[in-house]
This record gives structure tokens, sequence and C-alpha cells, in this order.
């Protein structure tokens, strides 16, 4: 590769500098398991399912045998982590193995939970099928939801014990290790040119930012300082388009330090994360940011500014020009606005814009924080209502209360109130019922990884039953269409399994 690699070739823990990634070489597991394997990555790869069947397919991922040829590593990069910088942090867990070219595209293949590396620090490289199957799904649906994200290849076990928790009575609590290969064009976060930034190692920053353009931005053509101010603008748009399509689904990423977010604006590290199941701006399902709630669902796309500035410091000692980058910045934050109105509009099947739209939206937005009110199941029914009759509005919507008797007929005459603007609006749309009924449904889906879901699965998967994981893997493919023989799985989540959310560890 042309970027530089650490002299030094063995996996213990130490600061790496003038490098942006170490040869390592993945642990030996004990008795590697394949669980699940996604057929569409692995015709998007250009292998086939039997390939998947091979004992050399089982061995290459989960880091039992390193191909010929191929020199496995992890990278080097830093972070601000809860708006503090954190320093060097970079692949703790985390091996690429090799790229592979197919139909004109190249990946990157990593595998997560495959041992120590030198940015291990104090954990042990390890991964536990709760998390992994946290990872593995929910990375496949996001994909079939059409948010930009990074892929899975295969989950399996690694046949050893992790040990994550000790139980009340002091015993440990030993849990099963797994390991996920996880696929993207690139794994370079904006913590890799922080990291580089923050040590003045402005040679091997450019060195990065130069590849970076070479490969992943070449419409910008021959990098020079006008095209990294337009690299970062690239990668601003691509981050602002991916965060408001996690406001159009509900998915609350929960760590979005910086060492967490794409330089090419795919959703990535898939930890904490979790789905709205009623509609809370405030809400995170990450339990360690419960404080100050900074990664909190209606906070995204303001967060993401927040990590560009970050970035827009660590591009600077390149530019060494501060106005470019702040227009970026100050474009960032105008299209956030403007884009977020865009997707609420085509949520509510509006195909046309008017000045008042933000009123509207703000309103529904108002609404459906009176009583919890499932986000999911809300949409996907409001495309039923076509605003002949704004007093059926309520009716057609009630599925999506949590509890109907909190819905007091204070709570019910704004929501009429809100139907009737609503359909006042809809009568000024140029577009057919049926039409807007479609386009509602091809934004809202009606099935995502509901946090329940994944912890069912996740309970199977760990008495040894792997059938729940296969189907949601199936269900999530299709999330925007009917599945009549899934439709148990468009429903509110249960009283048992309130907030419930899986670790990230
Ligand atoms: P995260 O919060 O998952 O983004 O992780 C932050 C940093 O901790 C990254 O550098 C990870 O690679 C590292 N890390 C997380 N879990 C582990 C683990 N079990 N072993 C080693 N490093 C880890
Ligand atoms: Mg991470
Ligand atoms: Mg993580």
């Amino acid at each position: 590769s042309q970027l530089p690699a650490d002299p030094i070739t063995d996996n213990s823990r130490r600061q790496v500098t003038k490098a942006c990634y170490s040869f390592v070489t993945p642990k030996q597991t004990a008795k590697p398991e394949l669980v699940h394997v996604s057929p569409e990555m692995l015709d998007t790869l250009g292998m086939s399912e039997n390939d998947a069947k091979t004992k050399q397919f089982l061995n290459v991922f989960t880091g039992n045998t390193v191909l010929e040829g191929t020199t496995p590593y992890a990278m080097c990069y830093g972070g601000h982590q809860f708006g503090h910088w954190a320093g060097q942090l970079g692949d703790g867990r985390a091996i690429n193995l090799f790229e592979v070219e197919h139909n004109n595209k190249n990946w990157k293949l990593q595998l997560k939970g495959a041992g120590e590396t030198p940015y291990s620090r104090t954990a042990d490289g390890l991964a536990v099928l709760r998390s992994s199957v946290r990872e593995y799904l929910c990375s496949e649906a996001m994909y079939h939801l059409g948010v930009p994200t990074t892929r899975a290849l295969s989950l399996a076990l690694s046949g050893d014990q992790v040990l994550r928790d000790v139980m009340y009575n002091g015993n440990p609590d030993y849990e099963k290790g797994a390991i996920v290969s996880r696929i993207s064009p690139s794994f370079l976060r904006f913590g890799s040119f922080e990291i580089l930034a923050s040590r003045q190692d402005t040679e091997t920053l450019k060195t990065l930012v130069d590849y970076t353009i070479n490969t992943h931005f070449t419409h910008l053509g021959t990098p020079n300082k006008h095209a990294y101010v337009q690299f970062f603008n690239a990668v601003a748009m691509r981050s602002l388009d991916m965060v408001i399509h996690w406001q159009r689904v509900g998915f609350v990423h929960g760590v979005m330090n910086t060492d967490n977010l794409s330089i090419l604006g795919l959703t990535i590290d898939y930890g904490p994360y979790g789905w709205l199941e009623g509609f809370e701006p405030g809400w995170t399902p990450n339990t360690t940011d419960n404080q100050n709630k900074r990664y909190q669902y209606g906070a995204q796309p303001d967060i993401v500014l927040w990590n560009l500035y970050q970035l827009a410091n660590a591009l600077y000692p390149l530019i060494e020009e501060a106005e470019g980058l702040e227009a970026v910045l100050a474009n960032y934050a105008e299209q956030k606005d403007i884009q977020y109105l865009q997707m609420m509009r085509s949520k509510i099947g509006l195909s046309s814009e008017e000045q008042l739209d933000a009123n509207l939206i703000q309103e529904l937005e108002d609404c459906l924080q009176l009583t919890e009110t499932d986000m999911t199941i809300f949409f996907r029914n409001l495309s039923d209502f076509d605003g002949v009759n704004p007093t059926n509005g309520l009716q057609i919507i009630r599925e999506s209360f949590y509890d109907i008797k909190s819905v007091t007929e204070a709570i019910k005459d704004r929501w009429n109130l809100w139907f009737e603007s609503y359909a006042d609006r809809l009568e000024r749309d140029p577009i057919s019922a049926k039409a807007k009924k479609e386009n509602m449904n091809s934004v809202n889906p009606k099935y995502v990884l509901r946090n329940y879901m994944a912890q069912l699965a996740i309970d199977d998967a760990n008495k040894g039953d792997y059938k729940l994981i296969d189907d949601l893997f199936n269900l999530l493919k299709q999330p925007y269409a009917e599945q009549p023989k899934y439709e148990k799985w468009f429903a509110k989540r249960p009283e048992w399994a309130r907030h419930k959310v899986g670790c990230s560890m």
C-alpha cells in the first residue's frame, strides 16, 4: 500500500507513530463454527454459497488461516470520545485481512473480535456472541433499508470463552466468543486523520489525505489545497446524507465518537445502537450516556456537525486557511435543516414544498410526544390516511399508541387539529392518493430490527439455536414490503422489553 506501515510487526500494545497501520496476526480460535453467512455479500464479493461451506472459508473468516500472500493489519486512529480528545485508539479488536476486487468495486474485509492488536489498550481484542449478532443483523438490515453502511459477510463462534461481566455473587460470567467479518470500501474514520494532526505529523497526514482522495474521491482530481476543501465538503455531505437516513428510520447510533465516523459517510461500529420505539428525540440506547444524553436521537445531525469541526481542525495544517473549511461547516448547518425537512415531507407523503410545512411537521413531532407513540407503526399506518375524512385520522394511527388509556381528550383534540391541517395540505398537493401511499411506504419501513427482536435472537443463539437469526435476517431484507408470514414483527415492543438494548462490548 502507499500508506506507511508501523515497522514493528508483533501484536504488543504500543503507541504507533509515523504510520497508519500495523501488521498483526489474528488469534487462533479453539473451535470455530459458522453461524450465518450473508448470501448478498457473498455475491457482492464474487463468492458462491458453496465457497462458504468450505473448511477454508471457516478458517479464513475466523482468523485461523492467513491466506498466502496476504498481510493482515490493524489501523491506527484516535478520536474524540464523548466530547474529549482520547488520544490513540485504533483497531483494538478489528483485523483487516485483505481486499477483494469484484465488478469494478474494491472491498476491504476485516474480522471483528480476532484477538489483540497494538491498539487493544487494556481490553482483550475479543467480541461476544451478543454484540456480534447485533452488528451482523443490523448492518445488513441497514443496507436493505437504503442507509449507507458497512456490511457484514459472516458471523461465527470462536469456541472460546470471553469474560465481560462478573455476576452479583462474584463469579465470572463467561460468554461465547464470536467473530463477525465486516466489509467496506474503506474503514478510515475521522479519527484516522485526527491522530496524525494531533501528533503534528503533517507529512503522514498529507500522505493519508492524498491517498484517500486518489482512492475514494477521484472526481476531485489532483490533491491540492483546493481539493482538500472539496474533500472535506464531500465528507460533510455524505455524513449528512447518512444521518438524515438515520433520522428517517429511527436509528440511534449511540456512540458517535469521531473514531466511529467513517470518512465515506457509512454507518460504522454497531455497538450500543438502538431503534426508536416511542418517538422520543431525547432517547439514547447507550446506558453509559444517560447523564448527558450527548448522542440522543434528536441530536444526531448536530453531533455530526460537531465531529466535522474536529475533522476540519485535523485537515487545517494542510490548508492553512480557515475560510473554505468554515464555509463547508456553515453549508452543512444550513443543509442539515433543509434536508431534514425534505426527509420529513417524504415521510408524510408530500410531493410539493410549502413555506409552512416546517410548522406542520413540528406540530406532528410535538403530537408524537404527547403520549408514547411507536414511530415505525405510526408512519407506516399513516399512509392509509387519504385526507378525505380528517376525523378518521386518529382511528388509523390508534395502533401506534402504547397505552391507549393515556390518550386523553385533550390529546385527541390536538391530534384531530393536526389531521385537519394535514388533510388541507394534502388537498393542495398534486400527487394522487395511490402514489402518495406508495411513496410513503417506500420511505417508512414496516420492519426494523427492534431492540427486543435482536435480544430474542441472542437469547436463542446463546442456547445454540440460530433459527431466529436466520428469520430476522430474511425478514429485514425487505423492510418496506408487506410480508404476511412475518406480520408478528410489525408490532409494538412488548412491555417486558421496554427500552431493553444490548451492550456494545
Ligand atoms: P468503540 O467504543 O467500540 O468504538 O471502541 C473504542 C475503542 O476501543 C476502539 O479503539 C476499539 O477498537 C477499542 N475496543 C473496544 N472493545 C475492545 C476489545 N474488546 N478489545 C480491544 N479493544 C477494544
Ligand atoms: Mg469504534
Ligand atoms: Mg465498538
